[in-house]
């Protein structure tokens, strides 16, 4: 342990206690950041040249190296979402290219694999926990999956194939940002604004200004403004969505509709040869690490066992959902007709038709829910719901640990026997200048044993952007940020209560991607929960709780139309399925080809022979989706499982609840990233996952 003297009063090198969030500031970051990573630099030398295949003699200094980061550099990437400034971006992108390198250092160190290696194969190999092998299989895993096992020919090609991969990347990237730019559609008549909600208005004048402002000015024209237009339409997708949903003027919906499902598919921004040629390298890529294809790599990394359990699930939500797609279909025709559109239901017909219904059936707005959720209060609601279901003590502790702004909160986590376990801090309102919007949770430091003994307990942020409270009236919430702060919550949550020691696979550390949101959206439930969430809503004038008809419609709302919604998810899923497992690449068919395949039976109303969506779908081809765009409905299905436990066990059953939250605790959220998922998961359930309930929550079973 450093002590002050030797810090030069930097208080990134401080290493004691929780960082010094009241004194940190930019100058500190770069050498700080520098020094530190120049002492893990000397100690992965040390250790490349002195370790020993074993735990003491390996692992357990190879996880002492990210420690002095955990204080060097958290709270530098903490401060860029909470307390930015010119002054911190340039000091954070001068030192970030150095963190990276020593990241990979550490990742991609050869001695270290091979030690890793020897260990996993050696006799030491059966003295170790369940956890501590996650940490080995794990950092094999990954030095593997980053070519650290290839040697020669092979580990040079390696080197040449992610170098292409992520040019091609970049470039898809370019392709899709410069042919969305290239499109507009400006709208000059007040008449073709009429059902236009006011904030679509003032975002397209806006816009308008920002693109045509010199030439407006040479015509002498006035400033776009939301009043009297004009207003410029973008592919962009906060102005493509309410426009789809408000225009009534169908040609213009439809020339919308239609460049978006052509962008990036020719002329100078063409990404169907990018496309191709990834394929072709992730098949090369997947081969020379000794799987058949790039989607068997990818599952190696999680939780899905298998390409044919992904193919199952879609096939049991495939069943269920079609049929309630076509219903949706016949809904919005329906309502067209009445709604005297003469010609057929077109695809660019669906949003608007959609929007009107929803409006028809349970309109509501967050401003009206607002009044109910007051921050106190819903916070409140949120920790004796934590406190009931995994038996802890949340305590707020003023003035116990530094902060970073006057308004921030810090709390302690506390076990039934009044033992601290962990703690947090709450940054909870919002201040535009210097904080990211919305809401998320981010870690300060992981649960760890340090090699001298001494536990570290966790340390994690929890940040929303409330408004500030004015007066006497206190900071109201949205119904959507009330989720989003439980699911958020739950990440924060998964941190806190590990009892594992090894920070690598201590609370989130570790998961595997397709289960990391199991805890989080097991978490949202809650809010669609009549007793709790009214026992937490409290009209902030009246005190009244949260009128039944409201919260009818919150439930109905969360399942409208979500046949068709899961059905376009599936397509995105299956088609990045199939182009990374059965597809051939430079074979007789095309990626294309692919995707229309898998569309015709996915798409209840026939897309247009048209439609190039692969060229725009970034999260695969720029993203780290490849062969995991399925991840969102798998970790939604598990965690619909998870809280079906309790709905099983009668959620109205205080006792029940409070049995099946401690084991909650002692599976998912002790766990965490220290065991198999899918072995968690069956500790928690007793059985493998089922798609049931994720159907029976959003109304797609016959009742
Ligand atoms: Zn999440």
């Amino acid at each position: 342990m450093r002590d002050t003297t030797s810090t030069g009063g930097n208080p990134l090198l401080e290493r004691k206690g929780i960082p010094a969030f009241d004194r940190i500031r930019p100058e500190h970051v770069v050498p700080g950041v520098r020094a530190t990573l120049g002492e893990v630099a000397a100690l992965l030398e040390r250790l490349e040249a002195e370790l020993e295949p074993s735990w003491d003699g390996l692992v357990k200094r190879l996880e002492e190296l990210s420690f002095p980061l955990e204080y060097a550099w958290n709270p530098v990437q903490h401060f860029m979402l909470v307390k930015n400034s010119d002054e911190l971006r340039k000091a954070h992108q001068e030192v970030l290219p150095e963190v990276v390198e020593t990241h990979l250092r550490v990742k991609q160190s050869r001695p270290v694999y091979e030690g890793l290696v020897a260990l996993r194969e050696g006799d030491a190999w059966e003295s170790l926990d369940e956890a501590q092998r996650r940490v080995v299989e794990i950092a094999i895993r990954d030095a593997r999956h980053a070519g650290v096992g290839l040697t020669g020919e092979s580990r040079e090609r390696f080197v040449e194939i992610e170098r292409e991969l992520s040019k091609l990347g970049s470039d898809f990237q370019n392709h899709l940002l410069d042919a969305t730019k290239a499109f507009e559609l400006v709208v000059s008549d007040p008449a073709d604004t009429k059902g236009w909600p006011e904030s679509l208005r003032a975002l397209a004048a806006q816009s308008y200004n920002q693109a045509h402002a010199e030439e407006a000015k040479n015509a002498g024209r006035p400033e776009a403004t939301a009043e009297r237009g004009p207003w410029r339409i973008t592919l962009d997708f906060p102005s493509y969505r309410p426009f789809m949903e408000h225009s009534r003027r169908r040609d213009q919906r439809e020339a919308v509709y239609r460049a978006m499902i052509t962008r990036a598919s020719g002329g100078e921004f063409d990404n169907n040869g990018i496309i191709e040629r990834v394929l072709e390298l992730r098949r090369e890529k997947a081969e020379l690490l000794g799987l058949p294809t790039y989607a068997e790599l990818s599952l190696e990394e999680k939780m899905a066992p298998s390409v044919e359990a992904v193919e199952k699930m879609y096939d049991e939500l495939f069943v269920a959902c079609r049929p309630k797609a076509e219903q949706d279909l016949e809904d919005l025709a329906t309502l067209a007709r009445e709604g005297g559109q003469s010609e057929p239901l077109a695809l660019w017909d669906t949003l608007f038709w959609a929007e009107r219904l929803r409006e028809r059936r349970f309109e509501y707005t967050e401003a009206e829910l607002r009044p109910y959720f007051p921050m106190p209060k819903v916070l409140e609601g949120l920790f004796r719901l934590a406190e009931r279901l995994f038996d802890v003590r949340i305590l707020e502790r003023k003035g116990a640990a530094p902060v970073w702004n006057e308004d921030v909160q810090y709390f302690e986590v506390l076990d039934r026997e009044g033992k601290p376990v962990a703690s947090f801090y709450l940054d909870a309102y919002s201040r535009p200048a210097e904080k990211q919007g919305g809401a998320w949770a981010g870690e300060c430091f992981s649960r760890r044993r340090r090699i001298d003994g001494e536990l570290i307990t966790p340390v994690e942020f929890v940040n929303c952007n409330g408004t500030p409270p004015v007066g006497s009236k206190p900071s109201l919430m949205g119904f959507e940020e009330v989720k989003t702060l439980f699911h958020e919550f739950g990440h924060a949550l998964q941190g806190m209560l590990t009892k594992v020691d090894y920070a690598d696979v201590a609370g989130t550390n570790g998961i595997e991607w397709d289960a990391i949101e199991i805890a989080s959206q097991f978490m949202e439930n809650w809010c669609y929960h009549r007793p709790t969430l009214k026992g937490f809503s409290s009209h902030y004038e009246t005190g009244e709780p949260l009128p039944d008809e409201l919260f009818e419609k919150i439930v109905r709302a969360k399942t409208y139309r979500m046949g068709s919604l899961i059905l376009r998810q599936m397509r995105f899923g299956k088609t990045d399925m199939a182009l990374h497992h059965a597809y051939q690449p430079g074979g007789s068919g095309t990626a294309r080809d692919v995707d229309r395949k898998v569309s015709e039976s996915m798409s209840v109303l026939p897309l247009l022979p048209e439609d190039q969506f692969l060229c725009s779908f970034a999260h695969i081809f720029a993203g780290g989706y490849a062969a995991g765009y399925y991840s969102y409905l798998w970790s939604e299905v598990l965690s619909a499982d998870a809280f079906a436990a309790f709905e099983e066990a009668g959620l109205e059953d205080a006792a029940a609840v409070r049995a099946l939250g401690r084991k909650f605790r002692d599976t998912f959220l002790a766990l965490g990233g220290g065991a198999d998922p899918m072995e968690v998961f069956r500790r928690f359930r007793g059985r493998e996952p089922s798609t049931a309930a994720f159907l029976r929550h959003n109304d797609l079973v016959e009742s």
